[in-house]
C-alpha cells in the first residue's frame, strides 16, 4: 500500500528540515540508472554502505533481501553498532540485572519470598551482559550472510562520490564502488568542555556500562534518559548518585512535566538525589576522586560535589571524523547533522543518510524505519517514516514511555486539548503484582477528540506503548481506544482506563 510521507499525526518538534525539491533527481531516472547496470559491474555494488549499526544493517539486510548487490563497512569490528555493543542492549541487560537485584534485596518479604544473604556478584553481572551483546551482533553476522550481504571490516572514506577507501581492522586497505552509498555512521558521546573523558574516573555510557566496581558515589551529569537509566543500575548496586541537571524538569524536553515530576519523585524514594537548574562548571580530576563545581543555572553561591565518578551524559552528536566528507563536497550543520532531503539525500543524489548522524530523534527504531524507508526510496521510488508516532521509552523501574505530544507542547502551540489518567494503583494487575507506581495519560484534541499524545510511567510502560504508538499511527481518538477490549487482569487495562476517562469516566478510579 502506498502510505504518504507526510505525517498523519501532528509532527513532533525535531522534523527535518524539507529541501527536496532543490536536489532530488527524479526518482524515474535514478530507477533507471539502477536497472540498466555499468560496464564495470563486477567490481560496483548496487549499494555501499559505511557504518553497520542499527541504520546501516538493517538497511543492508533490506537491500540484500531485495536482490541488491550490497557492502556494509562496519569499523568496530563487530555489527550492530552503539545500540548493540555499547547502547541499548548491554545497558538493558545491566537495568534488568541491577533491578531483579534490588528487588531480592529489598522487596521479597511482602511477597513471602524469605532470602539468605544477597551478594553482587559484578563480574558475572557484566558477563551476563557480554553474552548478550555477542550473542545478537553476531546474529546480524548470520543474517548479513543469509541475505548476500558483504561485510567489510574496516574504516571507511570518501575517495570520490562513488568509491569508498577502506582501511581494514586486520591490515591493509581497499575500494569499494557503489553505485549508491548510505552514510549510517551513527553518533557520539558530546563531550563536556573542561572534563577530559577517561572512561575510568570521568565516564560516557560506555564507561558505565562497564565499571569493574561499584562507586561508592557518582554524580551524573545530566537528567536525560541515558543518565538516568545508568544512574538508576549504580544506585541499584549500591552507588549514592546525584544528577545534575540544567533544565528545571529530568527527561529532557520530550517528557510530559506533569511524569517527569512523578518519576524523579519515584526515583528519589529509591535514593536517587536530584540537582536540577543547576550548572556544572568544571571539574577537578587531580586528587583519588573527582570535584565538580555547580552553580544555579541562573547564577549563584558556587558548591563543590564529590564523587568517586563522574558520569557525562549531556546528549550525543552525529559522528562524521574521517569519513572524507571534504573530498566529495558534503557538509553538515551548525550541530554536525548530514543534511538530507525527504528521501534521505544529501545534496549528492545517490548518497542518503539514515540514522543518528542525521536529523531527528536519537534512537535505534527510527534508525530502523528509515533504513527501511530509505530502500524503500531507493527501489521503489516511495517509502515512510511517521516522525509523529516515534515512541521514546526510559527504562528505568518504574519505566517511563511516551508517543506524540505531550501537555506543555501543545500549551504552547495553542492547541485545545483534553486529558485523562489513570493509576496503576488502581489497576487489578498492579495490586496483584505489588507494583503500582504510576499513571497512564491521554492527550486528545478537545473537539475532535482523536489522540495527540499518551505518556505512562509505571510498570512495563515500555511494551505498552506500541498500543499507544499505533492508536496514533492509524489516527484514533480515545474513544476507539476505551472500546476495545482490553484482557483482565492485565496492566493494559490501565491504558483503556486512561482512554475511557479522557472520552467519558474510568470505571475504576
Ligand atoms: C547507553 C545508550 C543506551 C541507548 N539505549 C537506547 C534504547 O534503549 N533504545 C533506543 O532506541 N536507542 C537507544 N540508544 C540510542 C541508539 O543506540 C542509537 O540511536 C542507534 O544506535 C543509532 O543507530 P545508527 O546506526 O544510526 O548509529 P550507530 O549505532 O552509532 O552505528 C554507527 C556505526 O558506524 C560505524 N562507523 C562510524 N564511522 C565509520 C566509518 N568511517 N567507517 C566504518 N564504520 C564507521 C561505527 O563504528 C558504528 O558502529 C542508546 C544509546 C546509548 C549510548
Amino acid at each position: 500500500m502506498f502510505r504518504s510521507v507526510v505525517p498523519r499525526a501532528a509532527p513532533r518538534a525535531l522534523l527535518r528540515p524539507v529541501s527536496q525539491s532543490t536536489f532530488c533527481a527524479p526518482n524515474l531516472y535514478f530507477q533507471g540508472r539502477l536497472r540498466r547496470g555499468y560496464a564495470s559491474e563486477a567490481e560496483e555494488k548496487d549499494l555501499v554502505i559505511i557504518g553497520g549499526g542499527v541504520a546501516g544493517y538493517v538497511a543492508a539486510i533490506k537491500a540484500g533481501q531485495a536482490g541488491l548487490k550490497v557492502a556494509c563497512i562496519e569499523k568496530r569490528g563487530s555489527l550492530g553498532g552503539t545500540c548493540l555493543n555499547v547502547g541499548c542492549i548491554p545497558s538493558k541487560s545491566l537495568l534488568n540485572n541491577s533491578h531483579l537485584y534490588h528487588t531480592i534485596l529489598h522487596d521479597t518479604k511482602a511477597r513471602g519470598i524469605e532470602v539468605g544473604d544477597v551478594t553482587l556478584n559484578l563480574g558475572a553481572m557484566m558477563k551476563a551482559k557480554e553474552t548478550s551483546v555477542s550473542g545478537l551482533t553476531k546474529g546480524i553476522e548470520f543474517l548479513f550472510k543469509k541475505n548476500n550481504v558483504e561485510y567489510i571490516k574496516g574504516t571507511g572514506a570518501f575517495k570520490d562520490e562513488h568509491t569508498v577507501a577502506v582501511n581494514l581492522v586486520e591490515g591493509g586497505e581497499t575500494e569499494v564502488r557503489g553505485k549508491n552509498i548510505f552514510i549510517a555512521t551513527g553518533s557520539e558521546a558530546t563531550p563536556f568542555p573542561g572534563l577530559t573523558i577517561d572512561e575510568e574516573k570521568v565516564i560516557t555510557s560506555t564507561g558505565a556500562i562497564a565499571l569493574k566496581e561499584v562507586p561508592k558515589k557518582m554524580i551524573v551529569i545530566g537528567g536525560g534518559i541515558i543518565g538516568l537509566e545508568m544512574g538508576s543500575v549504580w544506585s541499584r548496586l549500591g552507588a549514592e548518585v546525584t544528577v545534575v541537571e540544567y533544565l528545571g524538569q529530568i527527561g529532557g524536553p520530550g517528557m510530559d512535566n506533569e511524569i517527569a515530576k512523578l518519576t524523579q519523585k519515584l526515583l528519589t524514594k529509591q535514593g536517587m538525589k536530584f540537582k536540577l537548574n543547576t550548572k556544572v562548571m568544571g571539574g577537578d580530576v587531580s586528587t583519588s576522586s573527582v570535584a565538580i563545581n555547580v552553580e544555579a543555572a541562573k547564577g549563584g553561591k558556587e558548591e563543590s560535589l564529590d564523587a568517586d565518578v563522574v558520569l557525562v551524559a549531556i546528549g550525543r552528536r552525529p559522528y562524521t571524523a574521517g569519513l572524507g566528507l571534504e573530498n566529495i563536497g558534503l557538509e553538515t550543520d551548525e550541530r554536525g547533522r548530514l543534511i538530507i532531503d525527504q528521501e534521505f539525500r544529501t545534496k549528492i543524489p545517490h548518497i542518503r543518510s539514515i540514522g543518528d548522524v542525521t536529523f531527528g530523534p536519537m534512537l535505534a527504531h527510527k534508525a530502523e524505519e528509515e533504513a527501511v524507508a530509505a530502500i524503500e526510496y531507493l527501489i521503489k521510488g516511495y517509502g515512510h517514516v511517521n516522525y509523529g508516532a516515534i515512541p521514546s521509552v526510559m527504562y528505568t523501574h518504574p519505566e517511563v514511555a511516551w508517543v506524540g505530544q505531550n501537555e506543555q507542547e501543545l500549551k504552547a502551540a495553542d492547541v485545545k486539548y483534553k486529558t485523562g489518567s489513570f493509576p496503576f494503583s488502581a489497576n487489578s494487575r498492579a495490586k496483584t503484582n505489588l507494583d503500582t507506581e504510576g499513571i497512564v495519560k491521554f492527550l486528545a484534541d478537545a473537539k475532535t477528540d482523536r489522540i495527540l499524545g499518551i505518556h505512562i510511567v509505571g510498570p512495563n510502560a515500555g511494551e505498552m506503548i506500541a498500543e499507544g504508538v499505533l492508536a496514533l499511527e492509524y489516527g484514533a481518538s480515545s474513544e476507539d481506544v476505551a472500546r476495545t477490549s482490553h484482557a483482565h487482569p492485565t496492566l493494559s487495562e490501565a491504558f483503556k482506563e486512561a482512554a475511557m476517562a479522557t472520552y467519558d469516566k474510568a470505571i475504576h478510579y
